[in-house]
Parts: C-alpha cells; structure tokens; sequence
C-alpha cells in the first residue's frame, strides 16, 4: 500500500519572513498521518523553513539543484547542501524549468542521480503541452522523458522516488485535466516503469498528479488508483492547501 504524498511548490513566491509566517498559519492545518506532507519552497527559504517546521510532520523540498559536487558554478546550490541543510525532497524538472531554463533530459538525468547519491528523494516532473496531447502523443512524449530521466538509475531507487504527472496545459491555468484524463496517464507511467524495470518496482513508485488541484478536486482525484497524492501549486500558499492535505477526512 502506498502512502499518498501531498508537496507543495511555492515556485518564487515568500520571503524568508513570509514563509516562516506561512508555516505557522498552516501548521495545524496540515496535520494527516495517512499522508507524508512537503513544502517545496526557494533557496533562501530552506533554512528558515526547516527551522519553523521542527516538530512538525511536515518535511522540506527544494524546487531545483544542480548535479556537480562543488565548485564553479555561480549562483547553483548543490545536492550536498540541501541535505546538509535538512532537505528531503527535491522537485527535478519542473515544466517551467524545462521551458524557462531549457533543462532537457540528458541534465535531468544528472540531476536525479546525483539527488539519489545524495540521499534526497527526488520529485521528478513530467507531462505533455496542449498540441501534444491534441495530436495524440501524450504517453509517447511522456515515456520517452521518463526513460531519458531515468537512464541507469537502479530498481531499488526509482521504487523510492516519486513522480509528479503534470500536463503544462493544467499549471497555473485553472484548468485541472479530469480524473480519468489524470488516472489514464499516472496509470500509463506505472505502465511504463513496469516495462523498464519490473512490477514490483512499478507498485512501490509514487505517482502524483499536479495542475490546479484545489480543495473541490483533491479528494476525487486521489481516490484514484494510480494517483498518489498532489504537486500543489498555488494552492499550496493558502489555507486551502489544509484542506488538500486533509482530503480524506
Ligand atoms: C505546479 O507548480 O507544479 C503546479 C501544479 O501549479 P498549480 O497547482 O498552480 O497549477
């Protein structure tokens, strides 16, 4: 049986006092043993954030990091630091850092292995534009990520990590993809793990979705059987995420 996973990403949104100040307003609305709990939150907020939350249930995701050790590479926060910072989490091709920042497949993959050396748990982004999905080639486009993202990470860690199923036409739109558009893709990425790897690595991955989730649609949507939880975004800043959290009570 696998535990839902609800994370939150606040993209670049709140101030370190904005965030500790959110994380007192939502800690005990945020409280759900049936399910792990994670804010994903900038750089800057990491540490005043996991400060806040200590003793909370919730634990901390960083929302990019970059694969090299050490060194160089101005402006970039390595696998290292966030786990020494008390990171858990960390969101690995994010459709706006595909799109903005023009990460593709072959960095992604450097990302979500040396996340996994590190011992962070990586959230691992995928899903289709609107054309795509129009021109029939969403579960083309979305295996071929999947395979290029996880090329040569072992059985045992992919069974660990999670995936986020988030169609680019749903982020930030309002527009959520329905429940059985959700459950036919998060079902066709078990699929597809099954093919690379095996079934029982397919059973014990957690697959999310993400695309305007709110408190009307979660409990619907995480009552599927392939859906395991929720990538939030703007909700996730808000009360409401509470109640996202809460979907089954
Ligand atoms: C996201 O940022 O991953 C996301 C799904 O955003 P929203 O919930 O706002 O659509």
């Amino acid at each position: 049986m696998r535990k839902k996973i609800i994370a939150g990403n606040w993209k670049m949104n709140m101030t370190p006092s904005q965030a500790v100040a959110l994380c007192a307003e939502l800690k005990d609305l945020v409280k759900n043993d049936d399910v792990d709990v994670v804010y994903c939150v900038p750089a800057i907020d990491i540490v005043p954030v996991v400060n806040a939350l200590k003793g909370t249930n919730v634990k901390v995701g960083a929302e990019n990091m970059y694969f090299e050790e050490k060194g160089a590479f101005t402006g970039e926060i390595s696998a290292a630091m966030l786990k020494d910072a008390g990171v858990e989490y960390v969101i690995i091709g994010h459709s706006e850092r595909r799109d903005y920042f023009k990460e593709d497949d072959a960095l992604l993959n450097k990302k979500v292995k040396k996340a996994i050396e590190a011992g962070l748990t990586p959230i691992l982004c995928c899903g289709e534009t609107l054309e795509q999905r129009e021109m029939g080639i969403t579960m083309d486009w979305i295996r071929m990520q999947i395979k290029s993202d996880l090329a040569g990470v072992a059985a045992a860690d992919v069974a660990k990590l999670v995936i986020a199923y988030e169609p680019i036409w749903a982020i930030g739109t309002g527009k959520t993809a329905t429940t059985a558009q959700a459950e036919e893709v998060c079902g066709g990425i078990r699929a597809c793990i099954a093919e690379i790897y095996d079934q029982a690595t397919a059973e014990a991955v957690r697959i999310q979705y993400g695309g305007s989730v709110n408190a009307g649609n979660a409990a619907e949507l995480f009552a599927e059987k392939d859906i395991d939880g929720g990538l939030v975004g703007g909700a996730s800043l808000k009360a409401d995420f509470g109640k996202i959290v809460c979907y089954n009570k």
